[in-house]
């Protein structure tokens, strides 16, 4: 891929200098942040912007140095692949860049109709509606579905936009502790008074790598009469026979039992942003919940349709993702052998059992000082710290890629070993 660093020197060179503010007009009103920037910093909690040189890749190159990357989504190793580009490529041709405006104005191209057709095909799905990002998705999808006096039911680790849509939603919100059914189960039958009930989940949590029991959630969907939304930003592609995701996982466990358990699932979310390569979210589920979401979810309706490049990568990753199913299996394998190594040599993985394999450290601090260690050593891991975590939970969070070898993954294990015992 070609990288063009000179024009965006250019760029930088060719910005109007603005003017320096001086001491006396200086706003008093945004005083507060350095303060509270300190105090980020002084709790190991500030975050700096990086910069990467070149592709996203197994391995990517930041200040000059190349770095093996455990820390991408692009599970697939899709991001850079040239079907991709070449997709991409053509939709620039047929329409240009820029969409111009939300979907129901101008900006939903025949691009975008055809990737929600083909992900609607691809899902089993009667249809599907994009989105422009995964968190436009489910902070748009949760409010369209319920609102005051509604509940929704939400699992204490579901990622910040499942957080947010519950927030924005103005319904009654009842958090249940991390994939515990019996919880979930016995709020179902209390919290009853309500007009509408949502009962929404990752179905691959992110930071921990494991999955909902979503077999049980799906009966107590069903038995209660509640919606089930559910995510599948981090399994789509990866898990699952066709890779449909962790639903399609428990599905073909208990074939017999699939359609009942597809059925108890009103809402499947997911995103082109991992393991599809490209970038979008996108909503899976009946006509008539397509219709009222892209009447009613403001995440759709007021914001601009995502470029139809973006729709043709993502129709090309769909198809890689069906034509080598090698890929995810390969995948998980690699997943499952680093696992045990990590284990073996003492190292505490939680209850991971996917591609995200975590390496629970507890304090922020140690987790970032042996996130550092491991960049001086050539390896990307990020160290996962409060809010994107609770506190005395931090981790190292190893995201496997397809492209990354077995020799890729014992470096790692000698490295942490290396660094635990110092
Ligand atoms: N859901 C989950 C579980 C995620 O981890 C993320 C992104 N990290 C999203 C949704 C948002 O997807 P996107 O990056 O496409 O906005």
């Amino acid at each position: 891929m070609p990288h063009s660093l000179e024009a965006a020197d250019l760029a930088i060179q060719g910005r109007p200098k603005l003017e320096e503010p001086t001491e006396e007009a200086a706003p008093a009103a945004l005083d507060w942040l350095p303060r509270a920037l300190g105090q980020l910093d002084k709790a190991g909690l500030r975050r700096r912007l990086v910069t990467r040189d070149g592709p996203q890749a197994a391995a990517c190159e930041f200040e000059g140095r190349r770095l093996v990357n455990f820390s991408s989504n692009d599970y697939l190793g899709l991001a850079c692949d040239v079907r991709l580009a070449e997709a991409a490529q053509r939709a620039i041709q047929d329409t240009g860049w820029g969409s111009g405006a939300s979907p129901l104005v101008t900006g939903r191209s025949r691009w975008h109709a055809w990737l929600e057709e083909r992900l609607a095909r691809f899902e089993g799905a009667e249809a599907a509606l994009l989105f422009p990002t995964g968190f436009a998705a489910n902070a748009g999808v949760v409010p369209a579905l319920v609102d005051q006096g509604d509940a929704v039911f939400a699992d204490a680790k579901n990622h910040a936009s499942l957080i947010d849509g519950c927030r924005l939603s103005r319904a009654d919100r009842f958090v249940y502790p991390h994939n515990d059914s019996d919880a979930l189960a016995e709020l179902l039958a209390t919290k009853t008074d309500y007009r509408r009930r949502l009962i929404v989940t990752d179905s691959l949590f992110s930071m921990d790598g494991d999955v909902a029991p979503l077999d049980r959630i799906a009966e107590l969907a069903t038995r209660h009469g509640a919606m089930l939304m559910i995510d599948e930003a981090h399994a789509t592609g990866v898990w699952g026979r066709r890779g449909r995701g962790v639903l399609e996982h428990f599905a073909d466990q208990a074939p017999t039992n699939a359609a009942k358990l597809e059925g108890a699932v009103s809402v499947r979310v997911g995103t082109l942003s991992k393991a599809l390569g490209s970038v979008g979210g996108f909503v899976c589920g009946s006509q008539a919940l397509i219709d009222w979401l892209a009447n009613r979810a403001r995440t759709y309706v007021y914001s601009t349709a995502m470029p139809a490049a973006a729709a043709a990568a993502g129709v090309a990753g769909l198809e890689i993702i069906e034509a080598e199913p090698s890929r995810r299996s390969a995948l998980l394998q690699r997943a499952a052998r680093l696992r045990d190594q990590l284990r073996a040599a003492g190292f505490d993985t939680g209850a991971s059992c996917s591609q995200v394999v975590p390496i629970v450290v507890g304090d922020a601090e140690r987790a970032m000082r042996i996130a550092s260690a491991l960049k001086a050593a050539g390896m990307l891991v990020p160290g996962i710290r409060p809010p994107s975590v609770p506190e005395g939970e931090s981790l190292l969070r190893v995201s496997l890629c397809h492209d990354h070898t077995e020799q890729d993954c014992d470096r790692l294990v000698r490295t942490v070993v290396r660094i635990g015992r110092e």
